[in-house]
């Protein structure tokens, strides 16, 4: 497994093992935002300091640009002629809000793995 397929499967930074969060499903409710404090496997803190996942809201912010950059370019070349501009801005914001929890997990699976190397055989006890 490579980074970015950890980052993707939201595997520990560290040992691409354990998760990072504790249900699979994004879109179980009450526990979208559920993450382990450590790694069930090699015990990396993932919060290393107080605010650090403040950060992966930047992660979210440029997929939110990339979303809109390519709903924008797909709507004036194949949907101008055909769909109202007014239901397209709606299924666009639905659309946002159907991805949000997925978009989360992703952005702070991405953050943990920008500041953590992959180091399999540190395991702290
Ligand atoms: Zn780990």
């Amino acid at each position: 497994m490579n980074k970015i397929e950890a980052a993707v499967k939201m595997k520990c930074p560290r040992c691409h093992e354990g998760d990072i969060f504790e249900t699979k499903n994004p879109y179980r409710l009450g526990k979208m935002t559920a993450m382990y404090k450590n790694c069930p496997k090699c015990h990396l803190k993932y919060e290393k300091e107080i605010g650090f996942f403040y950060g992966a809201m930047y992660v979210s912010y440029m997929f939110n640009i990339a979303l809109f950059v390519i709903a924008t370019v797909a709507y004036y070349l194949f949907f101008e002629d055909r769909v109202n501009w007014l239901w397209y801005i709606l299924g666009y914001i639905f659309l946002t809000i159907a991805l949000f929890p997925l978009l989360y997990r992703l952005s702070r699976s991405i953050w943990l793995h920008a500041f953590n190397k992959y180091e399999p055989n540190k395991v702290q006890h």
